[in-house]
């Protein structure tokens, strides 16, 4: 299957303003994973279907999670399920098994603990694409031309703050993200 597939895959499951964001963040990556040094075809496919799960029924997504994910993504809602869940759909339906394709897909919400630098394009991407508009993204999308490293960390912090002064649970995926970006070693 090749990118316009993966499009077409992409538009039949999203919203108009979903797809017009799936660009966005395909064109960032793109660009992203030129400048750093990552797979730009892998980058490519990751963005074009990271956010394939955003509009499953919940129920369903519970249903993924129940037989064939882990447990503890239950009870956080769809937003947490989308990822993992998205990642599952694509290699059932699309038969991509490339790992470093799919963990960029899983864990594109909440970041993980040692992420690699295609992981780190996707959530980048994600947040700074030029469809995206919230106070700082401007400050963000200076930092990505400068270090993907320095860029997945204000990202990351940003979020967590977002979640903080918004009374949101933070998922515990996205505190081991944050402490391993944070952490003097
Ligand atoms: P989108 O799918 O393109 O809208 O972006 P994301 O997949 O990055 O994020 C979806 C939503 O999940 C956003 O509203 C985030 O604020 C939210 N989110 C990210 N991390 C966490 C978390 O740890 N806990 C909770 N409750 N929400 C989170
Ligand atoms: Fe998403
Ligand atoms: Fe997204």
């Amino acid at each position: 299957m090749e990118r316009d597939d993966f499009l077409a895959f992409a538009k039949e499951r999203l919203t108009v303003k979903r797809y017009i964001h799936t660009i966005g963040v395909m064109e960032t990556a793109i660009k992203l994973a030129e400048k750093y040094g990552v797979d730009v075809k892998k980058a490519e496919t990751a963005a074009i279907l990271h956010d394939i799960a955003k509009y499953e029924d919940i129920e369903k997504m519970e249903q993924i999670v129940k037989d064939h994910l882990n447990d503890e993504l239950l009870g956080w809602g769809g937003e947490i399920m989308h990822g993992p869940v998205g990642a599952w759909i694509i290699k059932q339906e699309l038969h991509i098994d490339d790992e470093d394709i799919l963990n960029a897909i899983r864990y594109h919400t909440t970041g993980r603990a040692k992420m690699t630098d295609l992981e780190k394009v996707i959530y980048v991407s994600d947040m700074i694409e030029p469809n995206r508009k919230f106070d700082g993204v401007e400050k963000l999308r200076k930092k990505a031309e400068k270090s993907l490293d320095d860029a997945m960390k204000d990202c990351v912090r940003h979020t967590i703050s977002f979640l903080v002064d918004s009374k949101q649970p933070i998922f515990p995926q996205s505190i081991l993200c944050f402490n391993d970006l944070y952490r003097e070693d």
